[in-house]
């Protein structure tokens, strides 16, 4: 690796990947491995879902309600249902929103900055000193959310397992002002990881000193797998109910990336308790969502067994891309010693982590070069990566050609970045 070569030879080294990186800026290249969206192959194969309804359809569905009207403010029965199914909990349990599960999280956050999530607790907006607990790397719009609604914003190392429950454990139980934490347990934005078994049941096991202490739970990859052999999340609500923890968490996720980001289903899932303060803000909030899109989706999938059908399709595609990257990374960085990666087994990213101090400086190499992608530091709580190492890595998006040039460019930058570090 690098840190075994003379300065002779590194210095070599250097020349020959700046020389290298004349050329590629000599390509004008465009490409983008910032965005986690689905490629345009994969939004095609929800097309048909918008044959599924059409001026001569039926719109009575299993309430016995015209879902062209007002009605259901907790979505229609027959997408409860699969929701359920896909969340692990009954559908009694379930609200079905609009399109963006983000946004019942961001609802969730405001509804119990005024309405307390347990009667006689303060709300959160009168607790002066509020954190929230944020594993990392993680996903800079959970962060975000806690960071306008004022919490101060408190990192949480994570390892293959999860996040670090010792310190998880330490800080909800001592402190009353720790109100919550986000986490994103399976296929885990970035990194890919899937919370162990036993990190879920200390999950489930928390005495958190906040009465009105909230995990959120985003299972936004819960069925998005890459491999054959696919991580398996144990169920917290279970783990929770076993515990006498049912309120603790409060469950998330969408078909964004099963159907059209942007134009798909989300919903929650929470317990009775949890839905009665939810509720009581989404009767102000709305009359009902979109149910002629709930329909529609009902219709396209039929049931939980298709939803799964239909992910294969996905993962046909998205296998592809995973293999280039990790590939690639294999093949130009395993050998220089200076950055370090996980494989997930589904999911939207690869975290790399490239050598310390050079991550901002990576970034800027391929932006230079013409290749775009996620802000250095984004996976920290205000953009703040204390190593400055972390690079996420979207390869979902990109034909596989253009995803080949650009994490060959990506490998040269970390490469060049590594370099300059260590020779200076
Ligand atoms: N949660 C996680 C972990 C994500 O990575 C994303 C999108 O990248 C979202 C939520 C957004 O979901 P939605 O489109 O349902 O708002």
């Amino acid at each position: 690796g690098y840190l075994d070569l003379s300065k002779q030879e590194l210095e070599k080294e250097y020349s020959v990947l700046s020389k290298r990186f004349e050329e590629i800026k000599g390509m004008g290249l465009s490409l983008n491995m910032a965005r986690g969206k689905p490629s345009k192959e994969q939004l095609d194969f929800s097309l048909p879902m918008l044959d599924t309804i059409n001026s001569k359809s039926d719109f009575i569905g299993e309430d016995n309600m015209d879902c062209r009207n007002y009605g259901l403010l907790n979505g229609i029965t027959e997408c409860r249902k699969l929701f359920a199914d896909i969340l692990g909990v009954d559908a009694e349990n379930v609200i079905v929103g609009g399109s963006s599960s983000l946004n019942m999280m961001f609802d969730t956050i405001s509804c119990f900055m005024t309405a307390p999530a347990v009667e006689g607790c303060k709300p959160w907006y009168e607790v002066k000193n509020r954190k929230f607990l944020c594993p990392v790397p993680g996903y800079d719009r959970h962060f975000g959310i806690t960071q306008y609604y004022g919490f101060e914003l408190i990192p949480i190392p994570m390892d293959d397992n999860g996040p670090d429950m010792d310190i998880v454990e330490k800080l909800v139980s001592e402190d009353e002002s720790v109100k919550g934490i986000w986490c994103v347990p399976k296929y885990s934005n970035p990194a890919g990881t899937t919370y162990s078994d036993e990190v879920v049941k200390r999950f489930a096991a928390l005495k958190p000193a906040a009465k009105d202490f909230r995990i959120m739970w985003d299972n936004a990859y819960c069925i998005h797998e890459i491999s054959d052999t696919p991580d398996v999340l144990l169920n917290i609500m279970d783990e929770c109910k076993k515990t006498g923890n049912e309120d603790l968490p409060i469950m998330f996720c969408s078909t964004s990336k099963i159907t059209f980001p942007g134009s798909g289903v989300a919903a929650l899932a929470a317990s009775e308790n949890n839905l009665k303060v939810l509720r009581e803000k989404y009767n102000y909030e709305i009359i009902s969502y979109d149910k002629l899109n709930m329909l529609r989706h009902v219709r396209f999938f039929k049931n939980y067994d298709g939803v799964l059908k239909h992910m294969e399709k996905h993962k046909k595609i998205l296998k592809p891309k995973f293999d280039i990257v990790l590939d690639t990374l294999d093949k130009e960085l395993e050998p220089a010693g200076i950055a370090s990666w996980k494989k997930p087994h589904g999911g939207y990213f690869v975290s790399v982590d490239v050598y310390d101090g050079t991550a901002k400086r990576t970034v800027a190499l391929c932006k230079e070069a013409g290749v775009v992608l996620t802000g250095a530091g984004a996976t920290y709580p205000l953009g703040l990566d204390p190593n400055d190492s972390n690079i996420r890595i979207a390869p979902t998006f990109p034909p596989n050609s253009e995803l080949e040039v650009a994490m060959d460019v990506f490998c040269t930058c970390a490469k060049l970045a590594a370099c300059e570090k260590i020779l200076n």
